[in-house]
């Protein structure tokens, strides 16, 4: 299955995910961990994402797109994939059309999930990521076994130096200026798939599961 999962930051992309290519057997691609890893990295493509990311703001489009393009071409994306946090803006979206239509491959379906915008706050700024697996924890919603570590991977976990107030304030004002639209976008292409997103972990899994039948 090509699916895409999208919705406002803090909606639970992530985590749904994270289940999804498990159940699916499909690649998780994130743009967001894509970027996480090259700033750990240290690469040229990282400090520059690093200085928008911080700020809350979107990496600039042809960044991104060549950066998908190249990871879509490899050989673990031909079985299926989910992708994550990519397309955010209508240019990504339409070059993402021309990519899988050069491919010569559809998508199958959109995940739309659906929060509240006053919900968010709380979800991001108690989030905790592993270091290692990059699995998505939250202090309150859903702790992790042992303080600090990893349920899966044993790894540290940490706060996300974009996940504080300011910058996930300005996020959220970024998603429904720019991200938003999209919803229109796969509606029209008659692909999206909404879930609302304001509901336990697992029955939010169980309703994307659900809607891909
Ligand atoms: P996204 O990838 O959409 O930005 P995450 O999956 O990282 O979002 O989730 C954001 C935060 O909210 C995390 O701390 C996560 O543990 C928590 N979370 C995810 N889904 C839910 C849910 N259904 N209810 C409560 N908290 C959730
Ligand atoms: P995420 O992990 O999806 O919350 O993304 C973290 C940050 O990475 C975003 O706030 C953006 O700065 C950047 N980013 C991730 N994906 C994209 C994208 N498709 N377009 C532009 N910027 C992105």
């Amino acid at each position: 299955m090509k699916l895409l999962i999208m919705g406002p930051p803090g909606a639970g992309k992530g985590t749904q995910a994270e289940a999804l290519v498990k159940e699916l057997r499909i690649t998780h691609i994130s743009t967001g961990d894509m970027f996480r890893a090259a700033i750990k990295e240290g690469t040229e493509m990282g400090k520059k994402a690093k200085e928008y990311m911080d700020k809350g703001e979107l990496v600039p489009d042809e960044v991104v797109v060549g950066m998908v393009k190249d990871r879509l071409s490899q050989p673990d994306c031909a079985g299926g994939f989910l992708l994550d946090g990519f397309p955010r803006t209508v240019p990504q979206a339409e070059a993402l059309d021309e990519t899988l239509q050069s491919m010569g491959i559809a998508l199958d379906g959109v995940i739309n999930i659906a929060v509240p915008r006053e919900r968010l706050m709380e979800r991001l700024t108690g989030r905790r990521i592993c270091r290692s697996c990059g699995a998505s924890y939250h202090v309150i919603f859903n702790p992790p076994r042992e303080a600090g570590k990893c349920n899966t991977c044993g790894g540290e976990l940490y706060q996300r130096s974009d996940d504080n107030e300011v910058a996930v304030a300005n996020r959220l004002d970024v998603y429904e200026a720019q991200t938003q639209p999209l919803i229109e976008y796969y509606a029209g292409q008659g692909l999206l798939k909404n879930i609302n997103g304001d509901q336990e972990i697992k029955k939010v899994l169980t309703d994307v599961l659900a809607s891909l039948k």
